[in-house]
């Protein structure tokens, strides 16, 4: 690993302690890993990412492979019992266009075939787009895919479980192509549905109403439905917007803002000023 870049960040270790199947045999793997940092000093804040480093050779000649997954749990307090970080993530495959073959994702299939008590090398955490207002009554708003759920799982455990004090409006709108695409929201898995009890906290669940239906276009399906909402909260100056997720999402909700609030461009400058103001972020992969 000696030819890493200097812009790596600090390196840490950390050993699995848990690695549990959140998607149902059959489905699309989706694991909820557990990991236990072992340097004590290691901090992190809800929203923060860290990156997995996948010992080489690679099969592309690279020395090392660095894929970063968001932090899906809150810190725990008191501090004093070590810091464990969820992360919930997909084993990935890719088609290579040139011959057809289908190959493993390295860092996510990597990840999901350790096993307990396994060893890995964890950098970051790595500053994130994704601020949480300190204010408990600012109202969040939040849109995501797949497992674009990771962070909105961090934050409403921070605001209901370790601050418990939140008296904003929480609306989120999470898209999938079916219930078992809808991690920590289905039956596998279902801790996210905890706080839909909580007086400020609903949650609309989209689902595909076609075999083939993207979670992108369900979740389209599902702001439309609830778009006098979304668009109600986010004239609220007191709202933040964070969407997570897959590529698509963000001109989805582009799309559906545009028709509702007439026009593009009345909805550019409304985002501009949304952005202007620190009050939009996101974090979008592919
Ligand atoms: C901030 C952030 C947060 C994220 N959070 C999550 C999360 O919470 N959960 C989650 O599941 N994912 C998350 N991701 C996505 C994750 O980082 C990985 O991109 C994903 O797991 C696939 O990585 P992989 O190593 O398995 O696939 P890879 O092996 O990297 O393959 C991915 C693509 O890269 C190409 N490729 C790989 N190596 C090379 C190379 N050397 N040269 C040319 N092409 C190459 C492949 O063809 C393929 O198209 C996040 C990404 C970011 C940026």
């Amino acid at each position: 690993m000696n030819d890493l870049p200097a812009d790596i960040g600090p390196m840490t270790q950390a050993l699995i302690k848990e690695s549990r199947r959140v998607t149902p045999p059959g489905s699309e793997e989706v694991r909820h890993i557990r990991l236990q940092m072992l340097d004590p000093a290691f901090q992190f804040v809800e929203g923060q990412s860290i990156g997995v480093l996948v010992p080489g050779p690679h099969p592309f000649g690279n020395p090392y492979h660095l894929r970063r997954y968001s932090i899906a749990n809150a810190r725990s307090i008191p501090l004093g019992n070590g810091v464990d970080i969820d992360l919930l993530v997909r084993r990935c495959f890719y088609i290579d266009e040139v011959s057809g073959e289908r190959f493993p994702g390295i860092a996510s299939n990597y990840l999901c075939d350790a096993k307990p008590g396994d060893q890995l090398t964890i950098t970051g955490p790595y500053l994130s787009p994704f601020k949480m207002p300190l204010d408990n009554r600012a109202n969040l708003l939040m849109i995501g895919t797949g497992t674009g759920i990771a962070p909105f799982r961090a934050f409403a455990q921070l605001i209901y479980e370790r601050r418990g004090d939140w008296n904003g409006q929480v609306r989120l709108f999470y898209g999938g192509r079916s219930g078992l695409d809808l991690m920590y929201a289905n039956d596998e898995s279902s801790d996210l549905a905890n706080y839909y009890d909580e007086k400020t906290f609903k949650a609309f669940r989209a689902l595909g109403t076609r075999p083939l239906m993207s979670s992108s276009q369900a979740l389209e399906r599902g702001i439309t439905e609830h778009a006098d909402e979304a668009i109600a909260l986010i004239k609220d100056p007191n709202t933040y917007v964070f969407l997570s997720g897959l590529e698509k999402i963000a001109s989805v909700f582009d799309k559906i803002m545009a028709e509702r609030i007439g026009g593009c461009e009345a909805w550019t400058q409304l985002k501009q000023r949304l952005i202007d103001e620190g009050r939009w972020s996101e974090l979008i992969y592919s």
